[in-house]
């Protein structure tokens, strides 16, 4: 890569030779990468004059709005540290995200403001709240748009470079919460080199596929992206905003996910790049009117951060013609470690790929020391410099999970011979049931596979004497019915007789996620509670 950048305010430099091409679009608003910068620098500027300075905290939550990327890159360009908190956490959530931080200035759009109404006495210590998007002036904020203007005003804003600050790599540049799947959302305390990482992984991962096809690796070409997954999550803060930063790249927003709206934009826009979770490419590739629209300009649907169905990855490629890519990674490692994509993923649908080049993986026992040998299932332990410095105000979690430049992941997996990654379970969800282990996951895809389940849970329910054994929670299908005994039969006939659930339970809706979509397994235990001790 010929412009890897030292630290995120270079980066910022780079992407204004980017000159007149988009940087983001929403609806009609049609953002350049020159009109971005002076925004940012504008709004730099504005931090500056109100004091904030190196390792300052600044919160931020909105949607996927043109302010997003503004508002982070002013805020690490001047070595603060940006804090993108959760756009769909509830006022309790956003109040422990801007508490915990530190926060003295927290920028919002109005619907967030209004959704901390009743929670902004209790943070004292934010001593200006700056509003976008309101319709009136809100007393006692300052107006996003009193310092910037609106995205299409950026354009005509006075030319100017960012404040003059020294950046090193290694200054810590932002704080991203981890999803709270397991239990509090955690702060990771991420560098600007940690971020940066993901631009050469991206650009090693985009020319594996043609050195293995021995074709030359052409220079990236900038994409047009469809960014659906919403940029406070680390994955398209650090895959897509970082990329289309360093390569000139477009980013699409949209108001809300919609099916046919996607299949509008991507005809309209001629969108390169999609994906972000599963459930996305899923809808677009059942959805009944598909072939109206010219979505021939796809060339890649990508997704990571959860399980997903091995026969996705072939009706991409033949629906389509793009190709699937998939990808692991956690807040913790600020993204990518992992990077799977075309011919390797078709041929290793069940993987999760190998490391990106600067990453290494170990698979490790329960001792957290001893190396088990290839195929084994154990924790799985990554190094790189990718990995955050920890995690914010917990100095205990942080002794327990960075360990000698490696961070313990929670997740089970193994590696095959040629390096490639099989995710299995997290260690939180396996089910020790005597002396067995049982894989949740195992038990849940052959569920799944089951006509009438739609979604499906397996956790761990107490027992007396075995210590847990394997419970469900399922949701059916709207017009099917199956019941407990008969899907129980169904996992009989699958897997050996320990793993099939003892109890399942039905719920009315899908089961319950957290705002990251992952399912929150530990409060699916009490539906169990009213069965007779075991
Ligand atoms: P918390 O740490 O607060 O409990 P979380 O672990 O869900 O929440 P994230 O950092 O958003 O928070 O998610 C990382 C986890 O997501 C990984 O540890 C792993 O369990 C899961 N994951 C990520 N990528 C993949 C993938 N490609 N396949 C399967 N699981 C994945
Ligand atoms: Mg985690």
């Amino acid at each position: 890569w010929k412009h890897a950048p030292a630290d995120l305010g270079v980066l910022l430099d780079l992407s204004r030779s980017h000159g007149d091409r988009l940087a983001t679009i929403l609806g009609d608003e049609r953002v350049s990468f020159e009109a971005q910068y002076r925004a940012v620098a504008a709004l730099a500027q504005a931090l500056v004059d109100r004091g904030v300075g190196k390792g300052d905290r600044i919160a931020f939550a909105t949607r996927n709005l043109p302010e997003w990327p503004v508002i982070f890159f002013a805020i690490v360009s001047i070595g603060a540290i940006a804090v993108p908190l959760n756009a769909w956490w509830t006022g309790d959530e956003l109040t422990y995200g801007i508490s915990d931080s530190g926060a003295r200035i927290v920028i919002v759009d109005a619907e967030r403001y209004d959704r901390l109404a009743a929670h902004r006495a209790d943070m004292p210590d934010v001593g200006e709240w700056i509003v976008t998007r309101a319709l009136t002036a809100i007393e006692g904020t300052t107006a996003l748009e009193a310092l910037i203007g609106r995205p299409a005003d950026w354009a005509a804003l006075a030319p100017r470079d960012r404040p003059p600050v020294a950046l090193a790599s290694d200054d810590p540049a932002t704080i991203f919460y981890t999803s709270g799947t397991t239990g509090h959302p955690k702060g990771a305390l991420g560098t600007h080199r940690n971020l940066a990482t993901n631009i050469l992984s991206g650009a090693f991962a985009a020319a594996r596929n043609f050195v293995r096809r021995g074709e030359p690796v052409p220079d990236p070409a900038p994409r047009t992206i469809l960014t659906v997954i919403p940029l406070f999550h680390v994955t398209a803060c650090s895959a897509t905003l970082m990329g289309s930063m360093a390569a000139g790249g477009t980013m699409i927003f949209m108001r809300k996910w919609d099916a046919v709206q996607a299949m509008r934009i991507i005809e309209r826009e001629r969108v390169n790049v999609t994906g972000g979770v599963p459930t996305i490419a899923w809808q677009l590739i059942e959805h009944p009117d598909r072939a109206q629209y010219d979505l021939s300009s796809l060339e890649a649907i990508s997704y990571g951060g959860a399980p997903s169905a091995p026969e996705l990855v072939k009706r991409i490629y033949e629906e389509f013609g793009a190709l699937p890519g998939n990808g692991w990674g956690m807040t913790e490692t600020m993204a990518t470690v992992t990077s799977h994509s075309a011919e390797d993923y078709l041929n290793r649908p069940t993987s999760a790929g190998p490391p990106v080049p600067v990453a290494d993986l170990e698979i490790r026992a329960d001792d957290g020391v001893t190396p088990l040998p290839t195929g084994t299932v154990g924790e799985l332990w990554a190094r790189g410099p990718m990995i955050v410095t920890g995690y914010w105000n917990k100095p205990q979690a942080t002794a327990e999970t960075f360990v000698g430049g490696w961070v313990r992941t929670g997740d089970l997996a193994r590696l095959d011979d040629e390096g490639f990654l099989y995710i299995v379970d997290r260690a939180k969800d396996m089910v020790l049931r005597g002396g067995e282990n049982i894989y949740s996951s195992e038990v849940e895809n052959r569920l799944y596979e089951h006509p009438a389940v739609t979604d499906a849970a397996v956790i761990g329910i107490p027992h007396r004497t075995l210590g847990e054994e394997p419970a469900a929670v399922v949701h059916l299908a709207p017009g099917t019915s199956a019941s407990e005994a008969e899907l129980q039969a169904w996992v009989r006939a699958r897997l050996a007789a320990f793993k099939v659930p003892v109890a399942i339970r039905f719920t009315e809706g899908t089961l319950p996620r957290n705002a990251n979509g992952k399912i929150l397994k530990k409060d699916l235990k009490t539906l169990f509670d009213d069965r007779p001790g075991a």
